[in-house]
């Protein structure tokens, strides 16, 4: 029996956990995944230790970025994007465990815009700077998009306007910046924020909703509700729309051919 699980903090609702089980058994393993709710890090280490059936983990709020420390190994992609959602236990051996971290959010975000065909499109507004918006933005720009993102926080802006000075077709702003022209010219928009989470389901992200058209295509990462009120807006204004739902399973995905691929 090998044992999986998400690391994270108040992770009752987690869709992994019944997501892998019920896989587990579709197909008659014995496997379990279990939720691994830590109130805080600092005690991982000692934890580890005794884990001789773990072969892996995801990551989720709030360790996709302090997790990072506690690894042996980084997946190049992850270290670029700054964020692990997956970690892999490469040896059984608990004197010699070496683990390594991996962005299968990446990898998932990047295959779901496969699936929906945004062929003619090649601009972006991301909304939100945390974890999940990191990945996106490192997926589209692999994609070769040009990015506008959207943050509630000043001091974050200075940063990044340095790292765009590097000729990066990335620009971070704050909220009330936004044109209505901009509206126009980035038709993808992306909600990497937790804002139309249920129970808070009646509220969007701040933006100039009237600017919406049928040229958009609106992709929100909340899965819970199927449609957020942000979909729920740019479906009215005949926008594309797209839950974070597929993105989900193929992020899970991901991790499961990781953990399953012993080279890796
Ligand atoms: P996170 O690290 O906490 O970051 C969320 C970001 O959203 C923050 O950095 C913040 O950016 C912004 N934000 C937070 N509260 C806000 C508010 N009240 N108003 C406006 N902006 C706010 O979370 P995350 O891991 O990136 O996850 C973000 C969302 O994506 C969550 O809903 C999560 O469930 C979802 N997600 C979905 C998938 C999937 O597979 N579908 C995968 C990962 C995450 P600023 O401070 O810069 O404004």
């Amino acid at each position: 029996m090998a044992k999986y699980g998400l690391l994270g903090r108040h992770i009752d609702y987690s869709f992994s956990r019944g997501f892998f089980n019920d896989k587990f058994a579709r197909e008659q393993r014995s496997d379990v995944y279990v939720n691994l709710d830590f109130p805080h890090l600092e005690d991982f280490t000692s934890w580890f230790k005794n884990q001789n059936e773990l072969q892996g983990f995801n990551v989720t709020i709030p360790y996709k970025e302090t997790i990072m420390s506690y690894l042996d190994e980084l997946d190049p992609i992850a270290a670029a994007i700054g964020a692990v959602n997956t970690v892999v236990i490469r040896s059984k051996d608990t004197t010699n465990q070496s683990i390594k971290g991996y962005n299968t959010d990446y990898l998932g975000f990047h295959q779901s815009l496969e699936h929906w065909g945004l062929s003619d499109l090649n601009k972006a507004l991301v909304l939100g700077t945390g974890g999940a918006a990191k990945a996106v933005v490192y997926a589209l720009q692999t994609k070769g998009f040009d990015i506008l993102q959207l943050t509630r926080k000043a001091q974050k802006q200075d940063k990044l306007a340095n790292a765009s000075l590097d000729g990066s077709k990335h620009q971070l702003i704050a909220y009330d910046q936004l044109t209505v022209k901009d509206m126009q010219k980035y038709r993808l928009i992306v909600n990497c924020t937790p804002v139309g989470t249920f129970p808070s389901v009646d509220q969007a992200p701040e933006l100039p909703y009237d600017a919406l058209g049928p040229e958009h295509f609106l992709y929100d990462l909340i899965y819970n509700p199927e449609e957020t009120e942000f979909l729920k807006r740019g479906r009215e204004a005949g926008a594309k729309i797209k839950n974070g739902y597929q993105m989900l399973v193929l992020q899970a995905l991901a991790a499961w051919e990781l953990w399953q691929n012993s080279d890796v």
